[in-house]
């Protein structure tokens, strides 16, 4: 939830909107008064603007963001949420695999940012929003082609602060560890174990649980807002200590 009335007049574009990490993002925006529009392959109709987009594809991207800001009046904040995983270590990925991961969660970040520019420009309180990970800053095994790629996510996202500060427009990103999504219950679900999964996963955060899409949601939303008015090039971590913390186990602290 976001305080009533914070995002009033504000129009929000949140890619890969209707699940997930996004569709919380969705509505936290929304309880605190922005009008929402959400592009996804398949977008949900909780928003107030439902957009087909598939971010691999510039023409969608145009024509999606085209529509947004004719329909709404303009574009105050993007969240760049679409995303896809891959598993495996750099010897298991065929190089398609690899192009399709920085297509989606690299270019798909690049386009609908170069689309909805001109609009943010115009924007008195313009805020980009890229959804990085725990993946960018810690090595985690068998994601090396999606590590990669939110390495680049949290790169672009300081290239772009200092490109485009002098505009108005502040670019940070939010870094979750492991969330309960739809995209980690595929995960669970097509493991051997689940259940034995699920506590390894658990296990790995050291507030002993998943991050749920809502406290991710709570990031990017003050990223986007204007209590943050003075943040630029960050990254706020959802991890629940995951990043910094080494913790001891047993009695000896
Ligand atoms: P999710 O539940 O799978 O939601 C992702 C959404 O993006 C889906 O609606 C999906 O549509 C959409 N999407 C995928 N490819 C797209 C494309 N080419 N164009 C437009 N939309 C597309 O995943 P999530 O867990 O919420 O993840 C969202 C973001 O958070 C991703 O960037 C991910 O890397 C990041 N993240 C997730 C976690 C985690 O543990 N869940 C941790 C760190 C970072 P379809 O369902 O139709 O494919």
């Amino acid at each position: 939830m976001s305080s009533r009335g914070t995002f009033d007049g504000l129009v929000a574009v949140v890619t890969g909107g209707a699940s997930g990490i996004g569709k919380a993002v969705t509505e936290t925006l929304g309880s605190g008064g922005a009008r929402v529009a959400v592009l996804d392959l398949e977008p949900a109709d909780a928003s107030d603007l439902a957009v087909r987009c598939d971010v691999a594809d510039d023409e969608s991207v145009r024509r999606a963001v085209a529509r947004v800001a004719e329909s709404l009046g303009g574009i105050d904040i993007l969240v760049n949420n679409a995303g896809i995983g891959a598993q495996g270590t750099v010897a298991d990925n065929t190089d398609d695999e690899w192009r399709r991961v920085f297509e989606i969660n690299v270019l798909g970040t690049v386009r609908v940012s170069r689309a909805a520019l001109p609009h943010l420009r115009k924007s008195p309180a313009a805020a980009i929003v890229n959804i990085c990970s725990i993946a960018a800053t810690t090595g985690l095994p068998n994601r090396a082609a999606y590590s990669a790629s939110k390495g680049a996510i949290l790169s672009l996202t300081r290239a772009m602060a200092a490109d485009h500060l002098g505009e108005g427009i502040r670019v940070n990103c939010v870094n979750p560890g492991t969330v309960d999504t739809p995209w980690v219950q595929r995960l669970l679900a097509s493991s051997g174990d689940p259940a034995a999964e699920l506590a390894a996963l658990r296990a790995r955060q050291p507030h002993g649980r998943l991050v749920t899409a809502e406290e991710v949601a709570g990031a990017v939303a003050y990223l986007a807002g204007p209590a943050s008015a003075s943040i630029t090039a960050t990254m706020l971590q959802v991890d629940g200590g995951m990043h910094s913390l080494r913790l001891r186990t047993g009695a000896a602290r």
